[in-house]
């Protein structure tokens, strides 16, 4: 599962002698890869608790557990797992992948020297007595082959393969250590992904082979017919640099160029090894993934697994590319259906222009975690050097409808509960408190409002010239009760107080009973002084009129 920047120096050197892209057009537009593959955004690695999975847009998993158990739950859950496998090397003394090298030694690639190859990762990464294998051999190609089959039995997606170097040269021929089926080993190499993928699709017509061989932009022509997807490992963050390594304009930004129409990358950013801020490393290295619409995640570090923004990161769904990448004044930018990302990759902070074709009036910026407002469809947004962005469009909170601003307040005094007027001819009662898990009497108690469009007269009567008494419930459930309202748990309560329930409460003031002693209308005052029950008022603006009422 290991993968260095070692092997990736290898590759540069080796692998751009055959990108033969043209010649293999034909054969690549007949196996696409599978949808949910092209749609893919973000994507687990090394999961191996599926709790990780919620709260993400994750169609895939890879580095599984190989357990039919968890490669089965994995699909309940909506995605699909791709477990480890390599067909480039082995442990000699121990069961890898189903077989046992020593049991095969005919297996093993051998050297100029007529010698067993060691692995690659022999110094690099202390792979001791770790031998390459030589995938040019009928016996070796049927072993890993029924393994790849078995693990698609068990309900696996696929398979990430590893280490799809350009193989060194095999001289066990030469030597008479085993017989070759193919006149070389890139041959060899492109024939066995071919029959693993045919596996594959034969088990689940929507599986995918995704390789690794570190750089896609060097991967050799004949392998690109027989892969969905590749990856880019290390991209800029790897686990053995404290700084972001490589040169982003060659190395990390353009890369989609070199990439044959219907297949995917997936890059692989180790991020917490480097110096930076770990927030800082997830925008940088997700918005330059994702400006090439390659396929992110941040590696395996726990604190970065678990760090808010790498899962806002893995929550969020741009869709599909609506531009291509665009650079101005040296900050680069793409447009997708839900959002958009930058990255300025100077080192001077720079004001990145946004405009046209934004569908909404604000922009959530999910690092800065703040609602950017949108104005004449532009922004103007500042981007530190060196830093990476992403937006999502974010649709405006109110209605765009403009409340009525002419209203109408009419005010008992002293405050009364249910009081009834009529507005125009049509009933309005004065607000009495409600209940929660006690009685409110509210601010708006012993008042009413109505709302106009238009500033307009208009007519108020008082029908209760005389308040003497206020039903009042004594729970929110008594409350729907007394609307006969038929609610279940409207019933029996044991906060209910007997004593209370129904009985007849002092308008005024509702935790009082009654006096009986009644209020009685005696006038109006603020907006219209009258003593007249009816009244006419001009409503502009916020207009207030109190009905005066005096205790006998
Ligand atoms: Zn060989």
């Amino acid at each position: 599962m290991r993968k260095t920047v070692y092997s990736f120096l290898i590759l540069v050197i080796v692998g751009l002698t055959s990108f033969l892209v043209t010649a293999q057009d034909e054969k690549i537009r007949s196996a696409p890869m599978p949808s949910w593959l092209a749609e893919s955004e973000t994507y687990g690695f090394g999961i191996s608790d599926l709790t990780e999975v919620e709260g993400t847009s994750w169609k895939f998993i890879t580095h599984t557990p190989i357990s039919e158990e968890f490669l089965r739950a994995a699909r309940n859950q909506g995605v699909r797992a791709f477990p480890y496998v390599t067909f480039y090397q082995a442990w000699l003394l121990e069961d890898y992948q189903g077989s046992r090298l020593a049991d095969h030694p005919d297996w093993i690639l051998i050297n100029r020297q007529g010698r067993w190859a060691p692995t690659g990762f022999w110094e690099s990464e202390d792979a001791k007595n770790m031998y390459a294998t030589c995938s040019n051999v009928k016996g070796y190609r049927e072993s890993v082959l029924a393994y790849v089959e078995e693990l698609m039995k068990r309900g696996a997606g696929g398979i990430f393969l590893d280490n799809v170097h350009p193989n060194r040269d095999c001289f066990g021929e030469k030597f008479g250590k085993h017989q070759h089926l193919f006149p070389t080993q890139i041959e060899a190499f492109a024939d066995l992904m071919k029959e693993a993928r045919a596996f594959i699709k034969s088990y689940d017509p929507e599986g995918a082979l995704l390789i690794n061989s570190a750089d896609p932009a060097s991967l050799p022509g004949e392998f690109w017919p027989h892969v969905d997807s590749e990856m880019s490992e290390s991209y800029i963050c790897t686990w053995v640099r404290d700084n972001r390594w490589g040169v982003w304009a060659k190395d990390w930004n353009g890369i989609d160029q070199r990439i044959p129409q219907g297949k995917q990358v997936c890059c692989l950013s180790y991020v917490g090894h480097t110096k930076n801020p770990v927030k800082d490393d997830l925008f940088f290295t997700y918005a330059s993934a994702r400006l090439m619409n390659f396929i992110w995640s941040a590696g395996n570090q726990p604190e970065v697994k678990g760090h808010p923004a790498t899962r806002k990161l893995y929550s969020i769904r741009l869709g599909k590319p609506t531009t291509a990448e665009h650079v101005a004044d040296e900050i680069h930018f793409r447009k997708f259906l839900n959002g958009v990302v930058a990255v300025n990759p100077t080192d001077q902070s720079k004001v990145f222009h946004l405009q046209g074709n934004i569908p909404t009036t604000f922009m959530r910026d999910l690092y800065e975690e703040k609602d950017i407002p949108i104005e004449n469809q532009k922004a103007d947004i500042t981007l530190p050097a060196q830093s990476g962005r992403v937006w999502t469009f974010q649709p405006a909170k109110a209605s765009g409808v403009e409340r009525e601003k002419n209203v109408l307040i009419v005010r008992t005094r002293p405050g009364l509960g249910k009081t009834r007027f009529e507005v125009d001819g049509l009933p309005m009662t004065t607000h009495a408190g409600r209940w929660t898990t006690k009685y409110e009497k509210g601010e708006r108690y012993g008042t009413l409002t109505a709302r106009f469009d238009k500033p307009a007269t208009h007519t108020i009567k008082v029908l209760d010239p005389e308040r003497k008494e206020l039903l009042v419930a004594n729970s929110y459930e008594d409350a729907y009760a007394l609307n006969e309202t038929k609610m279940p748990g409207a019933t029996e309560t044991e906060t209910r107080d007997p004593s209370r329930l129904g009985k007849l409460m002092d308008p005024a003031d509702p935790v009082q009973f009654a006096t009986g002693r009644p209020y009685r209308f005696v006038g109006w005052k603020g907006a219209v002084q009258s003593r007249q029950r009816t009244i006419k008022v001009l409503v502009e603006g916020e207009v207030t009129v109190i009905a005066e009422y005096q205790q006998k």
